[in-house]
């Protein structure tokens, strides 16, 4: 039986042949494990083999897990991501208890999460999602707007924002992939040079079928989600 420790293995071996194909080294790029509709026992599974960062999308969902595995006295302390759409009425639990939140795209949420995040804690670090591939129904912010809001985050108090993440839709051949992965890059670059903003470290870009493309393109923080704990199960979802 293939186990989840055998998987998460077999994903960072796949970073690393990606990372080494493309020149850069396997360190430069983190593997978030991507753990929602999976129980607390997968997580610890996974915790257990040595993986720390992990992302959940349904925030209720992400904060129960995040308060069964703290009560493990045998797990170390993880860092939590929050990858899925923020509502208004959430910004708060994500506020006080994920460490860091991908799915920002507009100045409101950013400035609820910053008025909201508890002071003992550090600051929330924050991912701005851009949408480079989709119309305008798609989450993630216009390219043209990134800077704009780039600047704006940068200035809340106590949030960190650390770069930029997209979920491009799959594209019909490798080469077709690797430029709108390379497009979220660009704007990632753009950001960097901005004043005040050359701090900026990460690419939150790729997940089970395209991350060999997207650390091609520059990717620092692949989402891995079914590579690691199989294929999701939603039927429980209403
Ligand atoms: C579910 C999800 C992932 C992981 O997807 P897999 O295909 O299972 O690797 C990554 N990022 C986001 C934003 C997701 O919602």
């Amino acid at each position: 039986m293939t186990t989840i420790a055998d998987q998460l293995h077999h994903v960072q071996a796949q970073i690393a042949a990606a990372a080494a194909q493309a020149g850069r080294p396997p360190a430069a790029v983190r593997l978030l494990a991507v753990s929602k509709t999976f129980p607390a026992t997968a997580v610890r599974a996974a915790a257990l083999a040595g993986q720390r960062d992990f992302g959940e999308n349904y925030i209720q969902e992400g904060v129960e897990k995040i308060a069964a595995l703290r009560a493990m006295a045998d797990i170390a302390p993880l860092t939590w991501h929050c990858i899925g759409p923020i509502q208004s009425n959430k910004t708060r639990l994500v506020a006080e208890h994920f460490d860091w939140a991908h799915t920002i795209d507009r100045l409101k949420t950013a400035q609820r999460l910053s008025d909201q995040r508890p002071a003992h804690l550090p600051p929330l670090q924050v991912c701005l999602q851009v949408n480079v591939d989709g119309g305008a129904t798609k989450a993630g912010c216009n390219p043209a707007e990134a800077a704009e809001l780039a600047r704006a985050i940068a200035h809340l108090p106590r949030l960190q924002l650390r770069g930029v993440m997209s979920i491009p839709d799959p594209q019909p051949d490798a080469a077709a992939m690797l430029a709108v992965h390379q497009q979220v890059v660009a704007v990632f670059d753009t950001l960097r040079r901005l004043p005040g903003l050359d701090g900026l470290d990460t690419v939150s870009l790729g997940m089970t079928a395209d991350m060999d493309s997207a650390i091609a393109a520059g990717s620092t923080l692949v989402r891995v989600g079914s590579g690691i704990f199989g294929e999701r199960d939603y039927s429980g979802r209403p």
